[in-house]
């Protein structure tokens, strides 16, 4: 079956906050913008229990608000196309290419708003029990440690936060730091040391998840975790029922590593336009290289990157005349 081509100013790459807010300032730009995103549309805030600091909301679901960043979009009408596996990306092509399962996009410009994902630990049986005990989202998967005690394994906002969110369900939630200074906003961490249920284990590193036989109660699910205290090495093993990794993001490059320029951990390198390196292709949100990573910042990016695409495709038909 031969691919539907669909030609657009905009291609935005992901349905996040950085592409949603792309979208509403590319269609308010009078720009033919297409948002492309290979789940539904939310990005990482639909995974987040409360958010606190987007301004107008001082407490909101992130599911919440991430229906509310899609119906804006909605309003002004960008082309949305979910659930798209994406097979290629051409960034150096004239027009730029993005080809998915169905449908071939091509057009003038290309915002990349793919985001970031969980960076795992890379130790024994965090891949094995992924699903069975391990897990990188607390929202989804939370309400299954009632009465359980669970580790989470991180030092940041994401760790300290949904730490405090599995306290909802959990006994008991440990909180393993490799340092014994938080990366969190204080305000956070000082919630975090005010909840009962919540315990610290500080200058402490994770070497190795454990599981029970498959066979029988419980079977084949996460019941330890192996710590290695990096002060006095000592190594013990803790008796939970759940870890929850939050040590940070990695960026969602894989589609256009090479063609672009990244940073030393693979994140995209934009000036103060969202620009990247090849002309007519703009970054936004979690995926670049920024000093702030949160959802604020990532839809301030959104609207800076589509604003200055509608400006690159001006001077492009000005500069053809
Ligand atoms: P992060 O700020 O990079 O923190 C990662 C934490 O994991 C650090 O404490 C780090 O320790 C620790 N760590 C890294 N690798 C490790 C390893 N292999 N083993 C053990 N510990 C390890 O990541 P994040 O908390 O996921 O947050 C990512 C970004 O999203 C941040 O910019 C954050 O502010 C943002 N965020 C925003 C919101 C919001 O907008 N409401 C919510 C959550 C997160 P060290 O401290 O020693 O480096």
């Amino acid at each position: 079956m031969d691919k539907k081509v669909l030609e657009y100013d905009v291609t935005i790459l992901g349905g996040g906050p950085a592409g949603l807010s792309a979208g509403v300032y590319a269609a308010r730009a009078a720009l033919k913008c297409a948002i492309v995103d290979i789940t539904m549309f939310g990005g990482q805030p639909s995974n987040y229990a409360d958010i606190e600091n987007y301004m107008g909301f001082p407490e909101i679901g992130g599911f919440e608000l991430s229906e509310k960043f899609e119906e804006h979009c909605n309003k002004f009408g960008a082309d949305k196309y979910p659930m798209q596996e994406i097979v290629s990306v051409d960034l150096t092509s004239n027009p730029k290419t993005v080809e998915t399962q169905e449908y071939i996009f091509k057009s003038k410009t290309v915002i990349l708003a793919m985001g970031a994902g969980p960076k795992k630990l890379d130790i024994p049986g965090e891949k094995e029990y992924t699903g069975r005990g391990v897990s990188y989202c607390a929202v989804c998967d939370g309400a299954f440690y009632k009465d359980k005690e669970v580790a989470v394994i991180g030092g940041g906002n994401t760790a300290v936060e949904e730490g405090i969110y599995l306290t909802r369900f959990a006994k008991k939630v440990y909180i393993i730091h490799r340092r014994d200074t938080f990366r969190a906003d204080k305000i956070l961490v000082k919630r975090a040391e005010e909840n009962p249920k919540i315990e610290f284990i500080y200058d402490t590193i994770p070497l190795e998840i454990h599981g029970a036989p498959s066979e029988g109660i419980g079977g084949g699910k996460v019941n330890g975790i192996v710590l290695k205290n990096v002060k006095t090495d000592k190594v013990t093993t803790l008796n939970i029922d759940g870890v929850f990794p939050f040590v940070g993001v990695i960026p969602n490059t894989e589609l256009v590593n090479g063609q672009i320029k990244q940073d030393a951990y693979g994140f995209i390198v934009t000036d103060e336009r969202m620009a990247a390196s090849e002309p007519g292709v703009f970054a936004a949100g979690d995926i670049r290289t920024t000093p702030l990573r949160q959802v604020i910042t990532a839809v301030s990016d959104g609207a800076v990157s589509a604003t200055y695409a509608a400006k690159y495709i001006e001077e492009s038909i000005l500069s053809a005349v």
